[in-house]
């Protein structure tokens, strides 16, 4: 449903990281660490491109940035002193050479690199029109949409063109560019998700999260605001504004799971978002036993919270294997049960006998709910009580982060009593939506001052889905263009 396309036989479907550095001797080495912090949001593939004053230098790899870009043959490949990089995540279907990004294009005005972390909600429409026109396509990626916009634009300058580009697009986008003058930084004008500012000495840095930034000792300045566009270039940052103010719509399940728990967003540290949600959710659905057990790593510090609110013990009663890949990669059904096996085993010594608290950030498909309670189980818990710190997945989201179709959603298709059946848990709870907004520092969600994107869970789409005019989720209160 979200990708049945015919330019899109590859099916993807995209969470990223993005990175750029302007005016650095040791550009390339320094984004491939900031790639690097960044590898959760991206594991199938990474690139960077360089620029030295003369030529611009594209270097892309199918899988972690490490095994690639560790290599100094690699790095000093990629000369000069700025440099832009991205780490992919395509989650369904095969992914091929051509679609890893930064997008490299030769214009009249010299050359063009492009990463994008998002997903643009009328690319096909346009990719159609611009098809049409004789525009010849390299990739299926979403993103190259803008690199003809931007082709076919009659104004002069890499950055006015760039404009022109991205007022014509829907979605959620933070991209980083690179020209022969700049390192260029856009955030989509609800700011959907994230992109920060940091400063290494006198040099500027864009990144998908401060912990890109941390990872090379470069302070964090301030995020790039909702619809702002930065250039990073000889004579310091410029800002610009290319949108009408719209308000800010940021992602709130990169607070939930998907960054990095020990990078700041929005001003608000993600860690601490989460044991406040921990909290939040113990208060709500308080529920006696004698332990309280993450499914790790992403539930530890939602259940950190709730350990200290309910004044019940912590404990690691789950053990993770850190050399598995996170279970969504693995492409079929039958995979990703054999990939939760592989990622977490129960400990025992910690669990017999005992009624577990078991705390997860969300039930997508209900895979891993269902086997870590069966595994808790039969690991000899007296009672299994599922706390989950987002409330239901009912609804994909079109706007960068990977979720299966609406009808694989176990929160679609179920009521919360019949999901506790199918995970064979003695209780399961979610956080309230109001509860996630009050962790998140509101009284409640104000429908009339909605502060973050949850349409994952609300199925309040806040960008028009356009390309999703045909069939759009059920139930989705969205913008759909007509
Ligand atoms: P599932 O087994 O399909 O219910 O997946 C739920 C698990 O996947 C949770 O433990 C999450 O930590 C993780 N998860 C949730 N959303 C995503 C996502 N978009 N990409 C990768 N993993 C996810």
């Amino acid at each position: 449903m979200l990708t049945t396309h015919p330019f899109d036989d590859d099916k993807l479907r995209e969470e990223c990281g993005v990175f750029g550095i302007q005016n650095h001797n040791q550009a390339a080495a320094i984004t491939a660490l900031g790639l690097h912090a960044l590898q959760h949001r991206g594991q199938e593939a990474a690139g960077i491109v360089s620029f030295d004053g003369d030529r611009f230098h594209p270097e892309h790899t199918m899988g972690l940035v490490g095994d690639h870009f560790s290599s100094e043959a690699v790095i000093s490949k990629l000369k000069g002193p700025s440099a832009i990089g991205h780490v992919r995540y395509a989650t369904t279907g095969d992914t091929t050479i051509r679609n890893v990004q930064p997008l490299y294009a030769d214009f009249e005005f010299g050359g063009f690199a492009l990463a994008h972390n998002g997903n643009l909600t009328n690319a096909q429409t346009l990719r159609r029109q611009l098809v049409r026109r004789g525009c010849l396509f390299q990739s299926t990626t979403d993103t190259e949409v803008i690199v003809h916009l931007m082709a076919i634009s009659r104004n002069g300058s890499p950055v006015d063109r760039l404009v022109e580009a991205v007022r014509q697009v829907e979605g959620a986008f933070s991209l980083v560019a690179l020209t022969s003058d700049a390192v260029i930084g856009v955030r989509d004008p609800l700011g959907v998700r994230p992109l920060v500012l940091g400063k290494l000495g006198d040099t500027h840095i864009l990144a998908s999260e401060t912990c890109a930034l941390d990872i090379v000792g470069a302070d964090y300045v301030r995020d790039i605001e909702p619809g702002e566009m930065v250039v990073l270039d000889s004579s310091g940052v410029h800002s610009l504004r290319p949108f009408q103010p719209q308000g800010r719509r940021f992602c709130i399940f990169e607070y939930i799971y998907f960054a990095r728990p020990d990078s700041v967003m929005e001003g608000a540290s993600v860690y601490q978002a989460r044991q406040r949600i921990g909290a939040e959710l113990a208060r709500e659905s308080g529920v006696d036993a004698d332990i309280v057990v993450p499914v790790p790593d992403s539930g530890v510090p939602a259940a950190l919270g709730y350990a200290t609110q309910s004044g019940i013990p912590f404990d690691l009663g789950i053990i993770r294997n850190h050399y598995v890949g996170r279970t969504f990669i693995e492409p079929t059904d039958q995979i990703r049960h054999l990939g939760v096996k592989l990622k977490h085993n129960a400990n025992r010594a910690m669990i017999e006998g005992k009624r577990v608290i078991l705390v997860d950030d969300s039930i997508v498909r209900g895979t891993t709910s269902k086997k870590i309670v069966e595994m808790v189980r039969s690991a000899g818990a007296k009672e299994v009580h599922m706390r989950i710190s987002s409330p239901p997945t009912s609804h994909p989201c079109f706007y960068g982060i990977d979720t299966p179709e609406q009808d694989k959603l176990l929160a679609h298709r179920m009521t919360v009593e019949e999901m506790r059946d199918f995970i064979q848990a003695d209780s399961l709870a979610f956080i309230s939506l109001d509860g996630l907004y009050r962790a998140m520092g509101e009284e409640k969600r104000d429908p009339n001052n909605i502060r973050f994107c949850d349409a994952c869970f609300t199925g309040d789409y806040p960008i028009a889905l356009t390309d999703t005019l045909d069939n759009p989720p059920v139930d989705a209160k969205a913008r759909i263009r007509a």
